[in-house]
């Protein structure tokens, strides 16, 4: 469980990046490369639209759903087999990143180092003098909604991972910010981007009605706040780039007969195929 990424790395240059979210980007540019090659395999024959495909939200969904499946499995072998066998548990690992991640044998020995080191990360939670830091250093509102604790429920707020910690993200200052109880239950973990991701909301030019109400709630605002911060966090962590993007009202939709955001995201996608 000390295997660190090597050094010269690309992972190393990205500021701020929780050990998860290193994984979950190297897990994505394969992604990328892998789905460049089907569309070129595919381009007489595809039952994709081609604007959709190709595009970095198609890699996106893929490596999620990937880099999701990868945790749950690693942190299931941790809990069962690391101390009773961890000879075991280093080969479980192999496999399973090649049965999750269908990468070449030699792309393995690039992802175990940071499966291993967002594995560590994983499920900490921040100490009293951690939280109270972190509650003392920033704006006394939730991240996600910009309620401050009255006005959400009274209560005091908490503090939350923004890469979750059950996906790899570190217990530090840099991935720590206050959010509301009812935010942090409403986000449940990391499930949300990886839930948002398969339903396909991202690619649909008109959503259905069921859609746009299922979309309508806090659950799936914050899903898309944070894919759009993750998109514009090259340069700074994630918590930055939340920061800098403003609170949820700015995800508001205008009302139901025009579902700006599923429009918006669309267009996105346009602008990488
Ligand atoms: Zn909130």
């Amino acid at each position: 469980m000390t295997a660190k990424v090597a050094a010269g790395s690309v992972m190393d240059f990205i500021p701020f990046a929780t050990r998860g979210e290193r994984l979950f980007r190297r897990i994505r540019d394969l992604c990328r490369v892998e789905i460049q090659i089907a569309a070129e395999i595919d381009r007489r024959a595809s039952l994709i639209d081609r604007e959709e495909l190709g595009s970095n939200f198609l890699s996106t969904t893929q490596a999620f759903s990937m880099f999701g499946r990868l945790m749950k499995g690693a942190r299931w072998a941790r809990s069962e087999m690391l101390k009773s066998d961890p000879v075991a548990f280093d080969s479980y690992l192999t496999d399973l990143i090649l049965h999750e991640c269908h990468v070449a044998v030699e792309q393995v020995r690039r992802i175990l180092p940071l499966l291993m080191d967002a594995l560590e990360v994983c499920d900490k939670s921040p100490s009293p003098a951690l939280s109270r830091e972190v509650r003392d250093t920033h704006p006394d509102h939730c991240i996600y909604c910009g309620r401050n604790s009255t006005e959400a429920d009274g209560k005091r707020l908490t503090v939350e991972h923004v890469w979750p910690s059950s996906l790899g993200g570190d217990t530090d200052f840099e991935n720590l910010a206050p959010a509301c109880k009812g935010c942090n239950s409403a986000r449940n973990h990391a499930a949300l981007w990886t839930e948002f991701w398969f339903q396909g909301f991202h690619v649909r030019p008109r959503p259905s009605q069921n859609e746009v109400e299922t979309f309508d709630s806090t659950k799936y605002r914050i899903a898309v706040m944070l894919f759009r911060a993750e998109r514009d966090s090259q340069a700074k962590s994630l918590k930055e780039a939340l920061y800098a993007r403003g609170p949820i009202q700015s995800l508001e939709l205008e009302g139901r007969t025009q579902p700006v955001d599923f429009i918006d995201v669309a267009r996105e996608a346009r602008k990488y195929y």
